[in-house]
């Protein structure tokens, strides 16, 4: 027999399909700005029920668009789902999500950018570091042009321990272009292996946990996508401040495929630091 958990599971009624919503709202994709719809909710849901159990989660979704991730977190049974959309666009449809959905959707037409999630969640919410990662979930499908400077952005948080980090060890699952999601976990010794790697890997725990490819979106992107999974780490593996080290692995990196001394000779004082987590 089901428990009552699972009894009172939240499902949204039946909706126009994402398709539908589309055509309904007039939401051809921007090419200019990389617009890329995932219209298939079996992907969807994948990405979500891989970001890990979201039961009763406070989650934050950048970029919701016409919103296929959007219902799979809803379908999650999570406690809030947070989206931030900069193109407007996109609001009515999302609107009609969240009467589907009565007071589990918030909806802020605003920049992922410059939105500042620290003061978006209950302050209950809010874990000690060395704790177990909080209920506090970040999920989205950016355009690349977007989803990368936010993640050095984010990893620079996870050093300070502010922004989506004042919770604790905020969780994180992004999709990239899969080049950059393959930089983000390669190995020591990887031909991929990169100043993203390093300043990734010494902060997180970083998993490439599966690819999209480009034909599941539309309009189709020219390349497949990598879905990749962050948790912080309790210790990072450097510990020397976020500048400093994004500083010398600059440098490291800067002659690639030559001897990365040097780069770090530039800085012969910097070249103390232990590159390889
Ligand atoms: N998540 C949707 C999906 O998977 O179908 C849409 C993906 S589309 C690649 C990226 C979305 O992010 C678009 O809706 C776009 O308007 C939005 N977006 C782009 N830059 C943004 C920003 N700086 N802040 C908030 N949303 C942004």
């Amino acid at each position: 027999m089901a428990g009552s958990g699972t009894l009172s599971a939240f499902r949204l009624p039946p909706l126009p399909t994402i398709r539908e919503i589309i055509k309904l709202f007039r939401l051809q994709a921007a090419k200019q700005l990389s617009q890329n719809f995932l219209l298939d909710l079996r992907l969807t849901d994948k990405i979500v029920k891989k970001a890990g159990n979201l039961t009763d989660a406070y989650v934050y979704e950048v970029g919701p668009g016409p919103g296929g991730i959007t219902r799979s977190i809803l379908n999650a049974n999570v406690a809030e789902l947070l989206v931030v959309e900069k193109d407007s666009r996109f609001i009515p449809g999302l609107q009609m999500l969240s009467d589907a959905a009565p007071g589990k959707l918030r909806i802020v037409h605003g920049d992922v950018l410059t939105f500042k999630v620290e003061r978006a969640f209950p302050e209950s919410l809010k874990r000690q570091w060395e704790d177990d990662p909080p209920n506090v979930h970040i999920i989205g499908n950016l355009p690349f042009n977007v989803s990368t400077p936010l993640i050095v952005k984010w990893l620079e948080n996870v050093s300070c321990r502010d922004g989506p980090f004042i919770y604790g060890r905020t969780q994180m699952m992004l999709t990239f272009q899969k080049e950059v999601a393959e930089r983000l976990t390669a190995n020591t010794g990887s031909k991929q292996r990169s100043r993203l790697s390093i300043m990734a890997q010494y902060l997180c725990n970083v998993q490439h946990i599966f690819t999209i490819p480009g034909q599941a979106f539309v309009p189709k992107p020219e390349v497949d996508v990598g879905v990749v999974h962050f948790t912080p780490l309790v210790q990072p593996r450097i510990e020397q401040p976020f500048k400093l080290v994004e500083k010398v692995v600059q440098n490291a990196f800067q002659f690639r495929r030559k001897y990365c001394y040097r780069g770090l000779g530039q800085k012969p004082h910097l070249s103390t630091l232990s590159l390889v987590p």
